[in-house]
């Protein structure tokens, strides 16, 4: 692509962006997508050329075409230096954590992390030498108080997890940066269209692919993207390990990125719907989605964000476990199971209070979170409405 073309590239709306980015039809015989490129050996024309490693290709680990094409593409959307892919999502925020730590380093994690990262941070980081410490996620500027000389990483996570806290991003960032410390995001709820990570403050930024990239609840696969600052030692580390994610999966995830707007903003208004719905039923005690103007951190988000996905929480009245379970088990057209950002609609009963260590969740009643898909509103509230009738009637 020229220069004057790729200026104006980079003025594009997310929509048209998501279209263009990582694409070089060009470079590929006009053919519209990138292929998928197999391989592990590359070769070297000379000895002189393998001595320089001065292609843009030399081993599979360390990407191929395919590969580069979503990397460049995410970078561009996320408003990133760089951007590296990794098997799940999970395993961009093991990446993200060990680019930002050392042994006696202390890392900072938001109380309303996704579980699994507690669960690297409690794990492996601690055997590794790493204190890991939990905060509240509505500490604010308030964690340069938490901020000691060894603090190397705080890690954010907006909307929480289940929960769906806001957190005042900019202002942790800036109380991090103060004390030196590289801000980590998980971004997968919002994805960058909704919130542009490192515009916020953010050093580097995980997306769980697998979610609304994807869409089709049939990939697995994470970005780690990063600002100017951090990107060299995000792919220093990344090239360390060797465990980049395949050309197949990067061509669906490709192929994903480029209706991914669209189904955003259908999600967006599909959720918000039924959320509104949900709120005015007498089953319900709260809706926990940011967009609501009865969620706490609505203000927050109306200032960071350009909108939201399809992910909330709500928690009933009281209700016994049977009655639940004759509501959940009985949806014709919401799938029980983990993960979400897919065409399906999924619904999840949670109950955080067993992972939280540094704030109390408190529930007044079950707690369900909903992943709203790309079905007709009125066919889900048909279904949700016959669910709640189960509610009551056991
Ligand atoms: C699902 C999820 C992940 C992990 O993604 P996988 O690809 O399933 O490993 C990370 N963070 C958040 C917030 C998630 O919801």
């Amino acid at each position: 692509m020229s220069e004057e073309k790729r200026e104006t590239k980079n003025k594009l709306r997310p929509a048209t962006l998501v279209t263009q980015a990582g694409r070089a039809p060009f470079d590929h015989f006009g053919f519209v997508n990138p292929p998928v490129y197999r391989g592990s050996t590359v070769l070297f024309p000379t000895v002189a050329a393998l001595e320089g490693l001065r292609q843009p290709y030399t081993y599979g680990t360390k990407g191929t075409p395919t590969t580069r094409a979503l990397e460049q593409g995410w970078s561009e959307i996320a408003g990133a230096a760089d951007t590296v892919l990794t098997p799940s999502g999970l395993a961009a925020i093991g990446l993200a954590l060990l680019t930002a730590t050392r042994a006696g380093a202390h890392v900072l994690v938001t109380d309303s992390a996704y579980q699994p990262t507690r669960i690297f941070c409690d794990g492996l980081l601690a055997r590794f030498g790493v204190s890991v410490e939990y905060y509240d996620p509505l500490i604010g500027g308030g964690i340069a108080a938490m901020m000691r000389p060894e603090t190397t990483a705080v890690l954010v996570e907006s909307p929480g997890s289940q929960s769906m806290e806001v957190q005042d991003v900019p202002a942790i960032a800036a109380a991090a940066h103060a004390h030196g410390a590289c801000v980590i995001a998980d971004n997968t709820w919002a994805t960058p269209l909704l919130f542009p990570p490192h515009e916020r403050g953010c050093d580097l930024a995980i997306e769980a692919g697998t979610k609304y990239l994807a869409g089709h609840a049939d990939l697995l696969i994470g970005l780690v993207s990063a600002n100017a600052k951090w990107a060299k030692r995000l792919r220093t580390t990344f090239n360390a390990f060797g465990m980049g994610s395949g050309p197949d999966d990067a061509s669906l995830a490709l192929r994903g990125l480029r209706t991914m707007a669209l189904r955003l903003r259908e999600q967006e208004r599909a959720a918000l719907d039924i959320a509104q719905w949900l709120e005015k039923r007498p089953e319900v005690s709260r809706v926990l989605h940011p967009a609501l103007p009865t969620h706490p951190g609505h203000e927050l988000w109306k200032r960071d964000f350009s909108g939201a996905s399809g992910v909330f929480s709500v928690i009933l009245k009281e209700a016994s476990k049977k009655a639940v379970a004759a509501f959940v088990d009985g949806l014709e057209l919401f799938g029980i199971g983990f993960s979400w950002g897919g065409y399906e609609s999924l619904v999840l009963p949670f109950d955080c209070s067993s992972y939280r260590t540094a704030t109390r969740w408190v529930a007044e009643g079950p707690a369900l979170r909903f992943s709203i898909g790309l079905e007709d509103v009125a066919d889900l509230k048909s279904d949700l409405a016959a669910g709640l009738a189960r509610l009551k009637l056991s």
